[in-house]
């Protein structure tokens, strides 16, 4: 009698995940995409063992670089006005097709405010920027730096689902990044981390690519009376998902390594 040994292998979508127990890798076929279960058990172990080795041992030494943030009533009336706005936005045509405005979530006096580029469908579905697999993968690049979610701002250049995920067509960044700009003069963040090539290119106006971008940090000029904002780009978690590699964690560990040393918070104990 032939013995054979099963295993356990994830599948991700949209939904949730899937726990298989299978004696060799296979193929789902009917989904938009057919998914490689081999490669989706790897990310999944990955994912969970992204950055752990620079997790923090003892979040009680993160805590205490965490300068004590006062937030401003009037900071949070104004961004709770300027929610309102965007959720009764028509301004382009992806009103239209929208569930719900995503305008973003966070600390209204954070010091880092992670930017992307456009909701997805779980975003949509919820009303809340970075909730699918990359937002997983955001936080734990947050976790890392020894934060949390609650500490920074999160949010996107586009408030609305660009249908099947497609590219912003410039006409919409035209529209919508007023919102943007609105909120990070009301934030006064410290740093901006552009996340992804579109956000990067959009903020800084360049048609430079990612990889020349990332690792150093630019200047965001939101307002003309206002001095800059320090920004530094880095790869999407979406990217990162994509593109798994020692490499692509190391970039963007030693991006964001650097944004921690910009404001001052003490490198997490590696764990
Ligand atoms: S994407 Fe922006 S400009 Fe377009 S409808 Fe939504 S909020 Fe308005």
């Amino acid at each position: 009698m032939e013995i054979v040994t099963l295993k356990p292998v994830f599948v991700f979508s949209d939904a949730g995940f899937l726990l298989f127990y299978t004696p060799r890798p296979f193929k789902i076929r009917g989904m938009k995409k057919e998914i490689d279960t081999t490669k989706a058990a790897r990310q999944h172990i990955e994912l969970e063992g992204f950055l752990a080795g620079f997790s923090v041992k003892n979040p009680s030494l993160a805590e205490a670089d965490k300068s004590v943030i006062e937030v401003d009533e009037t900071t949070v009336k104004a961004l709770a006005d300027l929610r309102a706005e965007v959720e009764g936005c028509k301004q382009c045509e992806l009103w239209n097709q929208r569930k719900n405005a995503v305008v973003g979530e966070g600390n209204a006096a954070a010091k880092i405010v992670f930017v992307g580029e456009a909701p997805g469908r779980e975003e949509d579905s919820q009303a809340r920027p970075f909730v699918g697999r990359s937002g997983q993968l955001l936080d734990k690049i947050i976790a890392a730096m020894g934060l949390e979610r609650s500490d920074v701002y999160i949010c996107n250049i586009l408030k609305c689902r660009p249908p099947d995920n497609r590219d912003p067509k410039p006409g919409e960044i035209e529209k919508c990044l007023p919102f943007l700009k609105r909120q990070l003069g009301l934030i006064q963040p410290e740093i901006i981390v552009a996340l992804g090539a579109h956000a990067a290119k959009t903020l800084l106006e360049t048609n430079k690519a990612i990889g020349q971008l990332r690792g150093k940090f630019h200047e965001f000029y939101f307002d003309d009376s206002q001095p800059p904002i320090k920004l530094m780009p880095t790869y999407h978690p979406s990217y990162l998902l994509r593109n798994y590699s020692q490499d692509n964690r190391r970039r963007v560990w030693d991006d964001m390594q650097k944004v921690m040393a910009e404001i001052g918070l003490r490198m997490p104990a590696r764990g």
